[in-house]
């Protein structure tokens, strides 16, 4: 069996995505739910889950100075680009010491220190997990705040979620991707079998959109569709949405209406379909059958 992958991503956050992918979650069977969206993650809010596996993630490194070895002469000061060192006076002698917050592990300055001071570690940037979740097994993870490597952690993510579908004789993963277009969006896309794009009526929505399809159009195998979300916030850019999508032979598979009870649903921390029945929520199901039709073709 062909495992299938959809990618929900938008072009900035806030536009809806995570309600969206948390509701395909609790209507989808027999599948893995992964949380790509690194950078704030926050499925896990909506997601029932009992952490079952706990695991360190090393991202990038970072330089040490080794004190007793440091002379204070300056060289790492001088060549470091990203002020990341800085001399401190320490009992009467300049010693160099790294700000970790500024410091890119470039290794510049290991390569200059005449005294081999300095060395560069592996960081621990963050952690991820494996969760029984009331809607099947779920991935998330947590990246410490100012941490690189984000798109090494979604593809970690997915590469789990591979192996943890096939464990459990899933035929689709779900991926609430990253927003934007960066590293960890491609992270997400890439070798998926479906990416679905929300947007919302606002011109900032229009534009992120026009930079989705740019970037999806790159993996040109994979097939985009398009969610606009709140659409009814302003029928005027929505029918610009439309127009746009019509000129790039794009898919519209759903309009949502706005709802304050997809607020409300994300307080009592549960996925929409579940907190209502509501018109939203038989929007979201329509757009489901849709996109699980097209998945399984
Ligand atoms: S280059 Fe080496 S010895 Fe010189 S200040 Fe930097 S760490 Fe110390
Ligand atoms: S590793 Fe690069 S960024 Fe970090 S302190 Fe050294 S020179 Fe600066």
């Amino acid at each position: 069996m062909q495992i299938k992958e959809l990618v929900i991503i938008s072009g900035k956050g806030g536009t809806g995505k995570t309600s969206i992918a948390a509701s395909f979650a609790a209507l989808a069977r027999n599948k893995v739910t992964v949380d790509c969206d690194v950078d704030a993650a926050n499925m896990h809010i909506v997601m029932n889950h009992d952490i079952q596996r706990k695991k360190g993630f090393k991202g990038g490194k970072e330089a040490y100075v080794d004190p007793d070895l440091c002379t204070g002469c300056g060289t790492c000061f001088d060549h470091c680009r990203y002020n990341a060192v800085k001399m401190i006076d320490k009992l009467g002698k300049d010693k160099a010491f790294i700000e970790d917050i500024s410091c890119e592990g470039c290794g510049v300055c290991v390569e200059f220190c005449p005294e081999g001071a300095v060395t560069l570690i592996q960081q621990t940037s963050g952690e991820w997990y494996i969760s029984n979740s009331s809607f099947g097994p779920f991935i998330h993870a947590r990246l410490g705040i100012a941490q690189e490597n984000s798109g090494k952690l979604v593809t970690l993510l997915r590469l789990n979620s591979r192996i943890l579908a096939k464990e459990n004789d899933c035929e689709l993963i779900i991926i609430d991707g990253s927003p934007g277009i960066g590293c960890p969006v491609i992270a997400s896309i890439t070798a998926s079998s479906m990416v679905l794009a929300v947007t919302e009526p606002t011109l900032s929505g229009i534009h992120d959109l026009e930079r989705i399809v740019e970037l999806v159009k790159g993996f040109k195998t994979i097939p985009l569709t398009v969610c606009i979300n709140k659409y009814d916030i302003n029928i005027e850019i929505t029918k610009e949405i439309e127009k746009y999508c019509a000129a790039n032979k794009l898919c519209i598979v759903g309009s949502l209406p706005y709802d304050y009870l997809v607020t409300k649903a994300q307080i009592a921390g549960v996925s929409v379909v579940e907190y209502t029945g509501a018109r939203i929520a038989l929007s979201i199901k329509k757009m489901w059958r849709k996109i699980y039709y097209s998945l399984i073709q």
